[in-house]
């Protein structure tokens, strides 16, 4: 008898527990060259979607990116277990391996596929289907890559420049799918802020435009979660990977054909605020020399990137990286500058706004924004890092995360709970009572 109600009193024990150490749904909005001002107080207030998640939940000064403050390299520094470019090896948009001759041109060319770009690290949703969780991503960059060896459970593959519409359906289709159990976690990538912000400028209202749409799917979102009955049971963390400052083509542009003869370079990747070089055999001090004097930029060899950058060891870096000062855009000439088919159906738009810039610069800076039942509400928190995403996205997925280059100080903060108090991977509260309740029933 008392054996049976042992038993039952542990089953009884273990039922209570379980919806709370069952895992949570979480669902990750990365929105590409989202700067931090863009949801500043002032802004805020014509931006009801946004204003109701900063009260709901946790919204961080601001989001330093890594160097360079570009697409690729943070998109995986913030779903690679947190690790810097240097470690994870995705350095640029545009890169080359020289033992290899094999290209990688922002995602978009076959080689780019390849593993050799993509398994320098193991990025969370890798972890999560190892560990047997349920994954859906909606145009997010790279989830069609197989990566050592696992895809997502599902990709909706990237296409250039996701329409308002498209991010709509995603998210509500997230949502469906997460009330359904087909997803623990789901992740949706949208573009259209950073190439209106690149086409027209960040203070454009191209721009504004774009930002406007997505606060208006967010405010759908925050009641199509109240509708699937979701808000006890999901997180949402919405974040950028950098930010976007003007750029002044008809003054600021340093070609690199006036101070050195193209020919003596072997490979050129990327222009704008950082561009790799490999000097043709035997020119690479003449190149160094020449570059070294030219204003408005630095040219660096490999060992004497600032060791801030957590950029110079990766195996991609070129022997010389160029980074120019602010607002400033490399190219080997005028007629390379990367014009984008306007209004006029030709290739002959001026850009107006880019980023890659030093990191630290404020204009560099991003978003992280977050609310659920993990997140504290209403709070305000000091800024954090690229690199800090990832303890916060796995201790709210329940998944113990992998070495990392991120400060679990710097979000503790924002969390709600005793949960807080303890390292990302140990396991809840609740979790432990389930633990105690079974060997004293045993
Ligand atoms: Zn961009």
């Amino acid at each position: 008898m008392a054996v049976k109600l042992g038993a039952l009193l542990l089953a009884l024990a273990l039922g209570l527990a379980q919806p709370a150490c069952a895992h949570r749904k979480v669902l990750l909005l990365l929105l590409d060259g989202f700067r931090s001002d863009y949801i500043s107080d002032e802004a805020l207030e014509s931006l009801p979607g946004f204003t109701e998640i900063v009260s709901r939940g946790v919204k961080v000064d601001y989001l330093t990116p890594d160097f360079p403050s570009l697409s690729y390299p943070n998109y995986y520094t913030l779903m690679t277990a947190g690790r810097h470019c240097e470690v994870h090896q995705m350095v640029g948009n545009h890169m080359w391996d020289a033992s290899t001759n094999t290209s990688f041109e922002i995602g978009v060319n076959r080689e780019s596929l390849m593993p050799l770009w993509w398994n320098g690290s193991e990025p969370l949703w890798v972890t999560l289907t190892k560990a047997k969780r349920k994954v859906y991503m909606y145009y997010w960059p790279g989830c069609e890559v197989e990566i050592l060896g696992v895809r997502p459970t599902y990709c909706l593959e990237y296409k250039n420049v996701p329409t308002d519409i498209n991010f709509a359906n995603a998210v509500s289709d997230a949502l469906d799918s997460f009330k359904s159990g087909r997803a623990d976690l789901a992740a949706i990538y949208h573009e259209r802020i950073d190439v209106e912000g690149h086409h027209y400028g960040p203070s454009s209202p191209q721009r504004e435009d774009a930002l406007k749409a997505v606060d208006t799917v967010l405010k759908y979102m925050t009641t199509w979660i109240q509708d699937r009955g979701l808000q006890d049971n999901l997180n949402v963390l919405i974040f950028s990977d950098h930010g976007m400052t003007d750029i002044f083509w008809m003054d600021k542009v340093i070609e690199l054909n006036k101070y050195i003869s193209l020919d003596d370079l072997q490979q050129v990747k990327d222009r704008g605020p950082v561009v790799s070089l490999w000097p043709a055999p035997g020119r690479h001090s003449e190149v160094y020399n020449k570059l070294s004097t030219v204003a408005h930029m630095t040219v660096y060899e490999k060992e004497a990137i600032p060791s801030r950058f957590h950029y110079k060891k990766g195996k991609f870096v070129s022997p010389l990286t160029l980074v120019a000062d602010e607002g400033w855009f490399i190219t080997e000439d005028r007629e390379m500058l990367p014009f984008w088919m306007n209004s006029t159906g030709k290739q002959e738009g001026w850009q107006r706004g880019w980023h890659g810039y030093d990191n630290e610069l404020m204009d560099m800076r991003g978003i992280f924004l977050a609310f659920g039942p993990d997140f504290k509400s209403n709070f305000r928190a000091a800024p954090i890092r690229s690199v800090d995403v990832y303890n916060v996205m796995c201790h709210v997925a329940g998944i113990a995360p992998l070495p990392n280059n991120g400060s679990w100080s710097r979000v503790l903060c924002m969390l709600k709970g005793p949960a807080s108090d303890a390292p990302p991977g140990l396991p809840s509260s609740c979790c432990v009572l389930a633990l105690i309740l079974l060997l004293l029933f045993a």
